[in-house]
């Protein structure tokens, strides 16, 4: 289906072509001086405040070095971190639940960059905190949108992200260190049996913190996607900023050796006609908020190891 932009797109595209003899330079020329795109952040600030699993050790940020220099004239700034591969925004290697398939350091980067298909869940989601992503949802896409393209990169957009750093939000429960009590959106197992038999994607992603709709239990879908080599995506970030088809989705995880997953800072480009010549950058809004640095729960840690 089109729209007015693709309208506008097409009318100076014809526009252009009719001026010159050579495709190719018109091309070209279309791409370097008509086409721009905007770059959309979708990822999390790692912080103080990061989110984690209540079993985590808490995220360590050290100083090593911050001082002005006399002998060298520069101001030196160098420091340690440490966080568990599971928080915030990051990406699930298949090794994560299933023996024998890839590490992190083991995806190809070819198969960590694809087309976006965003899938709206926000107002089911709005009704009931518990929602899964069904069929319905993928075959509501298609019918507005088109066949979901081969290496896509599905993501739910439930609106969830909205709601980090606070982890009492975040996993939906007042008594989040509980796992039990976790309640937030995610995939259904019949969605992803029905996305990976009938089409080609290269992950599945969810705004919230896991692409299982519990934290505890057999965990259906990190499984069935694992089986195939596919990545999971969670905690991903701002996605109201990206349309729900023609994004590039690029997924840059740390290359962790024998990671079982790894922080990203994913991010999505949205191709546009040019108007003012500067690509256009679309930040996450920020999510480092100290009040929500829950120094109770590190103790407890420490406590019970
Ligand atoms: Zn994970």
């Amino acid at each position: 289906m089109m729209d007015g932009d693709d309208l506008q797109k097409i009318q100076h595209t014809l526009y252009y072509l009719s001026f010159n003899d050579s495709l190719e330079k018109d091309l070209t020329d279309i791409l370097q001086h008509h086409l721009d795109f905007d770059i959309v952040d979708l990822s999390h600030t790692i912080g103080p405040t990061t989110i984690r699993l209540p079993f985590y050790p808490p995220y360590n940020f050290t100083v090593i070095k911050k001082y002005f220099d006399e002998n060298l004239n520069i101001w030196i700034e160098e420091n340690w971190f440490g966080m568990a591969e599971h928080t915030n925004t990051h990406v699930d290697a298949p090794a994560h639940m299933f023996r024998g398939r890839p590490f992190m350091n083991e995806v190809p980067l070819e198969k960590m960059v694809g087309p976006g298909v965003i899938i709206d869940v926000t107002e089911k989601v709005a009704v009931n905190f518990g929602y899964g992503v069904m069929v319905d949802d993928l075959l509501n896409w298609e019918a507005q949108f088109g066949k979901i393209p081969d290496c896509a990169v599905v993501i739910m957009n439930s609106g969830w992200y909205k709601k980090y750093p606070d982890p009492e939000l975040v996993f939906g429960s007042e008594n989040w260190t509980n796992m039990q009590t976790h309640r937030f959106p995610s995939w259904t197992i019949d969605a992803v049996e029905w996305l990976l038999s009938n089409r080609h994607v290269l992950a599945v992603g969810v705004d919230s913190p896991s692409v299982d709709l519990r934290g505890l239990g057999a965990l259906p879908v990190h499984k069935r996607l694992f089986r195939d080599s596919i990545i999971a995506l969670e905690g991903v970030a701002n996605l109201d900023a990206i349309p729900p088809c023609k994004s590039t989705i690029f997924i840059p995880p740390l290359k962790l050796y024998k990671g079982s997953g790894a922080p990203a800072r994913i991010f999505a480009t949205v191709l546009k006609m040019k108007h003012d010549g500067h690509n256009q950058v679309k930040n996450a809004p920020s999510d480092v908020n100290p009040k929500f640095h829950n120094t109770r729960i590190e103790a407890e840690f420490y406590e019970h190891k």
